[in-house]
């Protein structure tokens, strides 16, 4: 069943230096049962991961049970802001809540509550990093980001390029469920993407979201999991570990 991973196990033994490797979930606050699984998972190959975390749907159980898994997993889940409710503000094209049609007035206003949301909630758990839904946002969204204290931006490592000095860019470069003219790619061509990828880089960035992630499908994360954690030359670590290799992570 692992033939999938062939190429990028076939990478990963060419390589002559370490290899970054972080997990981004998205859109914690959905589906907890579903997430808790996911980081069951990564708790078993003690992989780190990082959540986007949406404020609005943020609950006391949800941060409760996020705290006490950060404490006693040793600081191997990363939590930051994920927008603020999730929602598509566009009236016409490609899905985004911080895109054209929010002013900077409206921007400032959502994560300016959705980060006080979380500070409340998760305390200095929270890191000052910022996911845009849909991974799109404006340079609007850049200047509030800046003048809020955040120090990171993830989004796709394709996205339009935006003006910041002070927010550091950790992008992903797989996005797990992917699709091509509207069809999944399969786990092949997904093994094939972590390969090219990892053939000309020193890091790969993977983006999943845990409530598309049924067990069949958690099976198959778990043996790139296997990989990862025991190929000697793959470092996992949380995204902001590696937030001073800017070049790098493009
Ligand atoms: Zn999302």
């Amino acid at each position: 069943m692992t033939a999938w991973l062939d190429p990028v196990r076939m990478v990963l033994n060419q390589r002559n230096c370490q290899l970054n490797c972080y997990f981004r979930d998205d859109d914690a606050g959905w589906d907890d049962l579903t997430l808790f699984k996911l980081l069951d998972l990564f708790q078993l190959y003690a992989v780190p991961i990082d959540l986007a975390v949406i404020p609005k749907c943020l609950s006391k159980v949800l941060a409760t049970e996020l705290v006490l898994r950060i404490s006693e997993y040793g600081h191997q889940i990363g939590l930051h802001q994920h927008g603020y409710n999730h929602s598509n503000h566009q009236s016409t094209g490609r899905k985004c809540e911080f895109g054209d049609c929010r002013t900077a007035d409206q921007q400032f206003s959502d994560i300016v509550i959705g980060q006080r949301i979380l500070k409340d909630c998760l305390g200095d758990y929270l890191q000052p990093m910022f996911t845009p839904p849909w991974n799109r946002c404006t340079q609007d969204t850049v200047d509030v980001l800046e003048s809020l204290g955040f120090e990171s931006l993830s989004r796709d490592y394709s996205a339009v390029l935006l003006q910041t000095d002070q927010l550091q860019e950790i992008p992903v470069h797989i996005d797990w469920f992917a699709k091509r003219k509207g069809v999944r790619l399969d786990f092949q061509m997904l093994g094939k993407q972590m390969a090219q990828r990892i053939q000309q880089h020193d890091s790969i960035g993977i983006m999943l979201h845990h409530q598309m992630t049924s067990a069949d499908e958690r099976a198959v994360l778990a043996e790139l999991l296997e990989l990862v954690s025991t190929h000697s030359s793959v470092h996992t670590c949380l995204m902001t570990e590696i937030s001073g290799c800017y070049s790098e992570i493009l």
